[in-house]
């Protein structure tokens, strides 16, 4: 899934390329892609577009009176489409906009689609007012941006919600933004176990933390910029994550990994653990 990195390098692609346009149109291709009945779309028609923003893993397409929260989940995507196609394989939903000269007298006919491969159907496209897009579902329990958190305000999670970090750092009711491969890279980066505990871990602990989320973060926003579509996850650049037996770049150990059905936490024991293995819930009672 795509997470905070991609989708603000993408956020900003797409302002780029379709800042104040006038949408014109919103077609939802199936009864799951728009997920609210009020404000209607067309509230939105007729006014130029303010810029493509982004909280937490959502994209927002914001015009003045009307934002449209848009989540990708696994397989979506938000793409210029230049084909006009009647109905674009795995269409979710798209944004017309009023043709636009450019520059060079050429004319900007593009649209904005929302796609989804496979068929699970998740993502999709709230409206909300613009002037309540923080206290509206689905932003209004998402908890502070990992990027921006504050040492302080991460302490405080932390003191308040006793949880494995790794576990933490995915919840997008502490921090919002991070997935499976920037915890298993911000654990590594913080030199932490994926299995610590975040009260235990204090404010000192929530301190490398945070270092590590601005780091990781950082590190991945510098990759996404620099590419001209947003990665694929077998693009993203990684030292722990779906590294499994490889070297670990600082010390040479193998990363280990534990597994669970949805995911893999993968780990340095070197650099995390100080050498201890993890017991991995699923194959460590067939290996002993
Ligand atoms: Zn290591």
């Amino acid at each position: 899934m795509p997470e905070l990195p991609e989708i603000q390098a993408h956020a900003e692609r797409l302002t780029d390329r379709f800042a104040g346009r006038v949408l014109t149109g919103f077609t939802p291709f199936n009864f799951t892609a728009l997920k609210t009945a009020v404000p209607l779309p067309d509230t939105a028609f007729g006014h130029s577009l303010l810029d493509v923003g982004r909280r937490g893993k959502y994209l927002l397409v914001r015009f003045e009176p009307t934002t449209f929260v848009v989540h990708l989940m696994q397989g979506g995507r938000l793409l210029v489409d230049d084909t006009s196609s009647a109905t674009p394989r795995g269409a979710q939903a798209r944004f017309v906009f009023e043709p636009a000269e450019q520059d060079d007298g050429s004319v900007d006919e593009a649209a904005l689609l929302l796609t989804e491969q496979g068929k699970e159907r998740r993502a999709g496209v709230w409206c909300v007012p613009s002037d309540a897009v923080d206290t509206s579902p689905p932003l209004d329990r998402l908890g502070p941006d990992a990027d921006t958190v504050t040492d302080d305000e991460l302490a405080s999670l932390f003191a308040a919600n006793s949880m494995r970090v790794h576990g933490f750092l995915r919840d997008q009711r502490m921090i919002a933004g991070v997935g499976r491969r920037l915890a298993n890279e911000v654990c590594h980066r913080a030199r932490i176990s994926p299995f610590a505990n975040t009260r235990k871990l204090g404010a000192d602990g929530a301190r490398v933390v945070a270092a590590a989320l601005r780091s990781c973060i950082a590190e991945s926003l510098r990759y996404e910029r620099g590419r001209s579509d947003m990665s694929s996850s077998k693009d993203r650049p990684s030292a722990m994550h779906s590294r499994t037996g490889d070297p670990c770049p600082d010390c040479g150990d193998a990363v280990r990994a534990v597994e669970y059905s949805g995911y893999t936490v993968n780990y340095c024991p070197r650099c995390q653990t100080a050498g201890k293995v993890l017991a991995d819930n699923t194959t460590s009672r067939f290996l002993k």
